[in-house]
Formats: structure tokens, C-alpha cells, sequence
């Protein structure tokens, strides 16, 4: 049975999707521009709503506008398998990035439709509002307020740079297709898979054609507030100066050699640093500058995360600081069954496979925290992700799809 199963994904029908659903938001150098409930992406959803209707699956969503594509289980009443990722894109993003994980997962929903015995359990393909955070900020809100991590009061005010809320985006995209059912926001669910584009070269660099994530690592994000005094750049002498800027580069440095190792196992990066008034004969009076830490282990991002503050402090100098942490995300591990489960699935189809960790986030990383979840890579070229030249090969596509049609398959019927 399960065999059968496999057998009947099409790897043409997969990339014909992955090609048509591309040309939402295409870019002339042949990437993706589908910002989250932007018009583009509506248009795509309607393209993924009319395949999922073509072959018997029903349509619905929710308050956050996660869309739900449901393949009737035989028994009523059990928690459905979800099986997916998300349809929008980074603003110079390729055309696999989520799109894959959403695409696969249709075409095994479609693979077990057409066996002659349902899954005791409902599967829905799942595609996840809002998983990049380029035009709302922060990303994965459709899966954390699905999950009760966010509440969706919290996320409705945020604003893109237009002006526009997410409370107003939502209801474009959901006024956009008034025939799909509307369910309410969370429900239960049995399980989670999501397949997705390496966004790295691991998988290419030691030559397999699956990986079986072991889990996500670990992120922490900070917001440092450096507070000087303004003066004129030929008046003030350095006694009297409070300059923003020269502690901020005191606390980047300071900031650099704490987190450096010698394992070189630490992600820190500080990828925003803002002076004002910056101008060329003005005392800097502030800066601001953000941090981006993230690790594997728990013990290490918790040590050097929590240095953070202490080191700003200490190389102030005459200014004051203030160091706020904007979110942490602890590393997490997928539960070994469901791990040793797709693990054992791609034995079965004899395609080859290697356990690795997600260095990016993901929207499993929240559903991880409600049901049992499990993710798989496929890889992707040169590991060349949210960039327009990202790109795949149809060979690694259709043995991802085949592995998680498997996988959910047994899962739904368990
Ligand atoms: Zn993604």
C-alpha cells in the first residue's frame, strides 16, 4: 500500500506548479516578488485554491488567513494531519523558497486522493501567512497565532513601510475569495510535516537528495539604544563630548570578541546600525544598532545572549545605554519518532538521506510546540536561498514529494 502511494506523485505536475505559481509576483531576473497578503500573493492563493478544488480537496482559512486545503480522512472527527509551509516571498526571493513545501505537499495530498483507500485521518495542505516578515515584521505570524505563541490582537497593528496594517491586508485577501469557508483561529491538530529548500549547501556538498531536519537552532534578537549628546564637531573638546558613535563601536567590539569561538558555531551578526543626526560636523547624539545571535545549543545561546547587556554597559563610556531583547527562540529539537518516521520512509524508497539541523527558522518551529512535527530539505543550488537565482532540481523536488506523500500517508492513518 504504501508503496502505491509514491508511485503516483508526478514530478511534471509538480514542476508545472512550481513554474505557474512563480509567475505570481515574477521577477524579471527569474525570481519571486510575493510579499505576504500583497495582490500577488492573493492571485497565487486563488491558483492554489483552483488546483485544490480540481482534485477534490476543500478549501478553507481562518482569521490570520492561513489557508487550508483538506483531503476528507474516513474518519470523522479525528485531528487532521497538516502538512505544508508558505506561499510569500522575500522582496528579491526565488521561486521554491515555501512554494515548495506547499506545492509538494499538494501534489501528495493529490497522490493519496487517488488511491483507492482514504487515510483514516483528514490531511491539509497548509500554506502559512506571512512565514518571511519582509513587509510585516516580525515573520511566521500565521503559524504562531495558529499555535496561541502570538495572539492575533498583537499582530493586527503592525504596519508595513506604506502604511497599511495587517488587520486591513487580511481583509483585502479575504474579502479577495468570500466563497472560501472561514474556520476559527487554532484547532487541533495530530501532526505537522513541512518540506523545504536546504537555504543551504550541506545537502549538495556531501551528495544527498534528502535532509532530515533534527531540529532548528536556536534565536535571540536585540534592540541597543546608545544615548549621547549632540555638540558641534569644532567646538567641543573630546573631554566634553558624549559621542554616540564612539561607544557603539566600543560595544561592537566588545560585543565581537565575546561572541567569537573558535569552533565558529555562533551566528552574530548586527545588520542594522543607525547614527543621528548623521551629519558630517555634529557629535553623534544617538545610535541604534540591532543583534541577531543564534546557535544550537540552549546552555551557549542562553550564556552569550545574557552577556549581551552587561558588555554594552561596561564600554558605555560617558553615554547611556539601553539594551532590549526583542525575541528568543530557544533551539529546538523534532520529536525522534517523527524524525526516525521520514528517516524511514526515504530507506524504503531507497533515496538517499543525511540528518541535519535547520540553521533558518521555520513555521514548524511553532507547530512543534502543539503537535508532533517533523521537517525535510531537498537541496538547493550552491545553498543560494531568498535570492532571486535560487533554484532546485525537478529529480530532488519529486523525491521530497515522494518521501513526505509516504510519511503522511502512514501518519494520517495512525
Ligand atoms: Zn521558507
Amino acid at each position: 500500500m504504501p508503496a502505491e502511494v509514491s508511485q503516483r506523485i508526478d514530478g511534471h505536475r509538480l514542476w508545472q506548479r512550481l513554474m505557474d505559481l512563480a509567475r505570481f509576483g515574477a521577477t524579471g531576473k527569474g525570481g519571486v516578488c510575493r510579499l505576504a497578503l500583497s495582490r500577488e500573493e492573493i492571485e497565487a492563493r486563488a491558483a492554489l485554491v483552483n488546483w485544490a478544488r480540481s482534485i477534490g480537496l476543500k478549501p478553507s482559512t481562518d482569521a490570520a488567513a492561513n489557508l487550508f486545503l483538506s483531503l476528507e480522512g474516513r474518519e470523522s472527527g479525528l485531528a487532521p494531519l497538516l502538512i505544508g509551509s508558505h506561499i510569500d516571498s522575500q522582496p528579491t526571493g526565488g521561486k521554491f523558497d515555501g512554494a515548495y513545501g506547499v506545492l509538494a505537499a499538494l501534489e501528495a495530498a493529490q497522490a493519496i486522493s487517488e488511491v483507492p483507500e482514504r487515510p483514516r485521518r483528514t490531511i491539509e495542505v497548509v500554506a502559512w501567512m506571512n512565514e518571511e516578515g519582509s513587509r510585516f515584521a516580525p515573520g511566521m505570524m500565521g503559524s504562531a497565532v495558529f499555535t496561541g505563541k502570538r495572539k492575533l490582537a498583537e499582530i493586527l497593528p503592525v504596519r508595513d513601510r506604506a502604511g497599511v496594517t495587517v488587520e486591513d491586508a487580511l481583509k483585502s485577501v479575504l474579502d479577495a475569495a468570500p466563497d472560501i469557508a472561514r474556520r476559527p483561529l487554532g484547532f487541533p491538530v495530530a501532526g505537522f510535516l513541512e518540506a523545504h529548500i536546504e537555504q543551504g549547501r550541506t545537502l549538495q556538498d556531501l551528495g544527498y537528495t534528502v535532509g532530515v531536519v533534527t531540529g532548528i537552532q536556536g534565536k535571540r534578537t536585540f534592540r541597543v539604544d546608545v544615548i549621547g549628546e549632540e555638540s558641534h564637531a569644532g567646538t567641543t573638546p573630546r573631554r566634553a563630548r558624549r559621542d554616540a558613535l564612539t561607544s557603539a563601536v566600543a560595544m561592537v567590539d566588545a560585543l565581537q570578541k565575546a561572541m567569537w569561538d573558535e569552533g565558529d558555531t555562533v551566528r552574530f551578526t548586527i545588520g542594522m546600525f543607525e547614527v543621528a543626526p548623521n551629519a558630517p560636523s555634529v557629535v553623534p547624539g544617538k545610535v541604534h544598532f540591532s543583534i541577531d545571535l543564534r546557535h544550537d545549543d540552549s546552555t551557549i545561546i542562553e550564556r552569550l545572549g545574557n552577556a549581551i547587556a552587561g558588555l554594552c554597559d561596561s564600554t558605555r563610556g560617558k553615554c547611556d545605554v539601553a539594551v532590549r531583547e526583542l525575541l528568543y527562540d530557544a533551539p529546538l529539537q523534532f520529536p525522534e519518532g517523527m524524525r526516525s518516521h521520514i528517516a524511514g520512509c526515504a530507506e524504503r524508497l531507497g533515496i538517499s538521506h543525511m540528518r541535519l539541523q535547520s540553521p533558518a527558522g521555520h513555521d514548524a518551529r511553532y507547530l512543534h510546540y502543539v503537535c508532533s512535527t517533523g521537517m525535510l530539505f531537498i537541496p538547493c543550488k550552491d545553498g543560494i536561498s531568498h535570492n532571486e537565482a535560487e533554484s532546485i532540481a525537478p529529480a530532488d523536488a519529486s523525491a521530497g514529494a515522494r518521501i513526505l506523500a509516504e510519511a503522511a500517508f502512514e501518519l494520517a492513518n495512525q
